[in-house]
C-alpha cells in the first residue's frame, strides 16, 4: 500500500505569514492602520509562557503591534476584568487574547464574555460562536480555521465529503463542525459517548482528531485514501527518559492507509498562530472600516 502525502503545516503557515506581513505593510502604508494584538497571561505555566512568547515574536515579525500583559497568579478576577475593559477601549488594540487555562479562582466564561466581540481574535465569545453557527461573518477560532486550510491543501474541494470530527469542545470540535458545514461537508461530531467510534471514523473521507489522547486513532480507523487532520498535541515519555510530542492519531499506522495526513509537530500547530495573526488583521480592518486584503 502506498504511503499518504504528508500535509506540511509549517510550510503553509510560513506562506500565510508572509502574505499577512504584506497585508500589514499595505494597511500601514495606505491607511496608517497597524493591527495590534494584546496577549494576557496569568501565572507561570511554562507551556503557556512558551505559547505567549512565540505569539509575540510572530506578531512583531508580521509588522503588527504586540502588547504583552504578564500578570501574577494571584491576580483577582476583577483586576483581570479591569485590564480587559482598558484593552477593549484602547484604539491601538484590535485583538485581545487571554491565554487559557486560567487559575482556578477566575471564571473562564466570565472572562471570555468580557472581551469586546469585535476584538475577540480567539473567536471564543458566544457572540462570535453564534455568528459562526448562523453562517454570518465572524471571528472564528484559530485552530479550526487552520485545520480547514490544511484539509483544503489535501482535498481542494471539500464539498460533499463525509467529515468526522472526534471531539466536541467549544474551541476545536464544535466550531470546526460549523466551518466544515460551510464547506458543504456532511459532518459528524463524535465524542466520548459515541458508539463504535472506530466504525464511525472509518466512514470519513475527512477525519479530524481533536481528543487529547495520545495516538488513540489507529490505522484501521482510517478509510483508505482519507484525509486525516490531527489536532492533538500530547507530550509522552520516551524510553530514554525524555519526552516527545505526539498527536491523537497513531501516525505510523495511519500514514500507511490515509491519502494525506498532518504530522505532529508540524501540522495544525503552526497554522494556529498564523490564523491568530490573520484574525487580528481581520479584526483591525473591521474596526477601522477598511476592506480586508485577501489572505
Ligand atoms: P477537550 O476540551 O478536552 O475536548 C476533548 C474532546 O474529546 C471531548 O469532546 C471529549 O468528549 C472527546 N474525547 C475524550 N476522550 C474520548 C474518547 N476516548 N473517545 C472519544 N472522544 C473522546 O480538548 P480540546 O481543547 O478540544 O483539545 C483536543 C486536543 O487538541 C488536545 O490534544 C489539545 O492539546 C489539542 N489542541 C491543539 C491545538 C493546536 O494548536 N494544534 C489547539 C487546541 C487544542 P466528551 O465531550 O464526551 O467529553
Amino acid at each position: 500500500m502506498s504511503k499518504a502525502n504528508i500535509i506540511d503545516g509549517k510550510a503553509l503557515a510560513l506562506s500565510l505569514r508572509a502574505s499577512i506581513a504584506e497585508a500589514v505593510a499595505e494597511l500601514t502604508d495606505k491607511h496608517q492602520l497597524v493591527p495590534g494584538l494584546a496577549v494576557v497571561i496569568i501565572g507561570d505555566d511554562p507551556a503557556s509562557q512558551v505559547y505567549v512568547r512565540s505569539k509575540r515574536k510572530s506578531t512583531e515579525k508580521a509588522g503588527m503591534a504586540s502588547f504583552a500583559h504578564t500578570l501574577p497568579g494571584s491576580t483577582s478576577q476583577q483586576e483581570l476584568l479591569d485590564l480587559i475593559a482598558g484593552l477593549n477601549a484602547d484604539p491601538a488594540v484590535h485583538g485581545i487574547l487571554v491565554q487559557l487555562p486560567l487559575p482556578e479562582h477566575i471564571d473562564e466564561s466570565t472572562v471570555i464574555c468580557a472581551i469586546e466581540p469585535a476584538k475577540d481574535v480567539d473567536g471564543f465569545h458566544p457572540m462570535n460562536a453564534g455568528l459562526l453557527a448562523t453562517g454570518q461573518p465572524a471571528l472564528a477560532p484559530c485552530t479550526p480555521v487552520g485545520s480547514v486550510m490544511l484539509a483544503r491543501q489535501a482535498a481542494r474541494n471539500l464539498s460533499g465529503l463525509e467529515a468526522v470530527i472526534i471531539g466536541r469542545s467549544n474551541i476545536v470540535g464544535k466550531p470546526l463542525a460549523q466551518l466544515l458545514l460551510r464547506e458543504n461537508c456532511t459532518v459528524t461530531l463524535a465524542h466520548s459517548r459515541t458508539r463504535d467510534l472506530a466504525g464511525v471514523a472509518r466512514r470519513a473521507d475527512l477525519l479530524v482528531a481533536a481528543v487529547g489522547r495520545p495516538e488513540m486513532v489507529k490505522g484501521d480507523w482510517v478509510k483508505p485514501g482519507a484525509v486525516v487532520i490531527d489536532v492533538g498535541i500530547n507530550r509522552i515519555a520516551t524510553d530514554d527518559g525524555g519526552t516527545r510530542l505526539v498527536g491523537d492519531v497513531d501516525f505510523g499506522e495511519a500514514v500507511q492507509v490515509a491519502g494525506a495526513i498532518t504530522p505532529v509537530p508540524g501540522g495544525v500547530g503552526p497554522m494556529t498562530i498564523a490564523c491568530l495573526l490573520r484574525n487580528t488583521v481581520q479584526a483591525a480592518c473591521a474596526i477601522a472600516g477598511v476592506e480586508m486584503p485577501k489572505l
